[in-house]
């Protein structure tokens, strides 16, 4: 892992998902062979493989600290590019210190991560109804968790954060997804899932497909060939035969639906 300490010059950013983003890191060190994110070694000129550097920006406090007086006052997603808890904030305590800063200032504040780390700032996030805390999951199959997202928390401890949070008075949430055809998106690892969310006073659950944008399929792909390489073809059929596409779509969401029913649970949003 290559890690560099960077200063930034700004904090907030505009965004597509809140008003504005915050990321403390550049880089990802939980290595999600899904990720999206990994877009970002082109705007950063990284050429080590996704999952394997991270820039700290350690300056970033002090910026959003000068950022904060003239910036109006709104929603913040934590993080949108990075996970704001990875292992590193162990060590920097960047996102904690920003989130307390967006608390104390009145901003509505929406956390998402994979790391039960944030457990240790459940002193921040439960200082304002205006925080919420999303977390992600997307298998109870330890074998393959540490597979897709190598070096994230397992998913029981995960489950188990939220539980902590909404104990401390944090409106919690929960994202399941991307959902890999034939590995996490079977019936069985569904109801387990929501078998775990059930239990949680959660205000509402997303589930998403798996989107092969911004370099994942080549990432997935080599995952394929090294640990399931019978599945190859059905991949490429359903990711990119449009025909294959629907059909396997239409029963996923049948599927979901189904095991949704089964748990009587409300507040459940399909993203596709
Ligand atoms: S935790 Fe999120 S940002 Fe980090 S590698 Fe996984 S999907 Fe990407």
């Amino acid at each position: 892992m290559k890690v560099r300490e960077i200063a930034c010059k700004t904090a907030l950013c505009q965004s597509g998902l809140a008003d504005y983003a915050l990321n403390c890191y550049v880089g990802c060190a939980h290595g999600c062979r899904y990720c999206y994110a990994r877009y970002m070694r082109r705007f950063t000129g990284h050429t080590e493989p996704w999952g394997e550097f991270v820039d700290v920006r350690v300056n970033v406090v002090e910026i959003l600290l000068r950022q904060l007086p003239r910036t109006r006052v709104g929603s913040v997603m934590v993080s949108s590019v990075c996970d704001g808890w990875q292992p590193l904030e162990e060590k920097y305590r960047l996102t904690r210190e920003c989130v307390r800063l967006l608390v104390t200032g009145g901003y509505d504040v929406s956390v998402l991560t994979k790391n039960a780390l944030v457990v240790r700032d459940l002193d921040v996030l439960g200082g304002s109804k205006r925080v919420e805390l999303g977390m992600t999951v997307t298998t109870l199959d330890e074998g393959l968790r540490r597979v897709i997202e190598p070096a994230a928390s397992p998913t029981l401890k995960r489950f188990e954060a939220l539980k902590a949070a909404s104990e401390k008075g944090v409106r919690v949430w929960l994202f399941v997804g991307p959902l890999l055809p034939f590995l996490s998106d079977t019936s069985e690892n569904i109801r387990s899932l929501l078998k775990e969310a059930s239990r949680l006073p959660l205000e509402r659950i997303y589930f998403d497909k798996l989107n092969v944008r911004s370099g994942v399929w080549p990432s997935l792909e080599g995952l394929l060939r090294e640990h399931h390489p019978a599945f190859l073809g059905r991949y490429r059929s359903v990711l990119f035969d449009p025909t294959e596409r629907e059909s396997y779509l239409e029963d996923l969401r049948r599927r979901i639906e189904k095991a949704v029913n089964a748990h009587h649970l409300a507040g459940i949003t399909v993203l596709f």
